[in-house]
């Protein structure tokens, strides 16, 4: 798909294979691919190591205090062909997806603040277009006037099991009930936070991949951006 490059901003609730489609996605149309909660997931990760957040909550001030000196990088590893998120020039990445960072991070991204900060660094990402951005925000707060909009969907009990057999693979000890209960509420706080919560945006188009496997979905969002390029021409 040749010629004009456009926006694509994928959103939705948690463990509903956002990454794994956005990923596939921006490889076939040699697009960058970009995961803005492995952001958030980096900040709490650097929060966690401060002693600035816990289960009884977050110390906001210092929070905002200490922005200045997180720095986020995504680095591309050509060996494995993907892109690591750097904190402050340390791989982060498997320690990110460990359920500690998930159980904690809905009370960081809730912050006015970082999310100012993030929203920053995201939209200098995109500026040149040819960009799938995968998060909670990205087609209502980053990119309002991205050309193509997903909001994706599946039942929890899918979403559920799907997250366990990722998490097993990766080799983290974690139970069903548990990602059940950090999915749940993810989803909860994700939804109802004052600062761009979780919404879907009023062009988004919904995708239910309950039933669908990966060539599926990659076949229905390669004919929507082809669609979406024919109709601007
Ligand atoms: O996408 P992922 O599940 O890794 O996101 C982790 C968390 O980061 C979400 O549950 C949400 O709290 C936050 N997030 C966000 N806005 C985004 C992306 C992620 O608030 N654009």
């Amino acid at each position: 798909m040749a010629g004009r490059k456009i926006t694509i901003a994928i959103d939705g609730y948690s463990s509903c294979g956002k990454s794994t489609l956005a990923k596939s996605l921006a490889i076939s149309l040699d697009y960058t691919y970009v995961d803005t909660g492995a952001m958030y997931r980096a900040i709490t990760l650097f929060c966690m190591r401060q002693n600035l957040v816990n289960n009884n909550g977050v110390d906001e001030s210092r929070i905002i205090e200490k922005l200045n000196d997180i720095s986020l990088a995504f680095i591309q590893d050509p060996e494995t062909n993907t892109s690591p998120i750097f904190l402050n020039g340390e791989n982060v990445e498997s320690q990110i997806r460990k359920m500690d960072v998930s159980n904690q991070v809905s009370q960081i991204s809730a912050i006015r603040e970082v999310r100012k900060k993030m929203v920053q660094i995201q939209q200098k990402m995109g500026i040149a277009k040819g960009v799938v951005m995968e998060g909670r925000d990205i087609g209502t707060i980053v990119f309002p006037d991205a050309e193509l909009k997903l909001f994706m969907t599946a039942d929890m009990e899918t979403r559920v099991k799907r997250r366990y057999k990722e998490m097993r693979e990766k080799k983290i000890d974690v139970s069903m009930d548990e990602v059940r209960d950090n999915v749940n509420s993810r989803d909860y706080e994700d939804t109802h936070r004052q600062e761009s919560p979780l919404i879907q945006a009023d062009d988004a188009i919904v995708l239910d991949n309950t039933n669908l496997d990966l060539e599926q979905q990659l076949q229905i969002a390669l004919e929507l951006v082809e669609k979406k390029i024919e109709i601007l021409g």
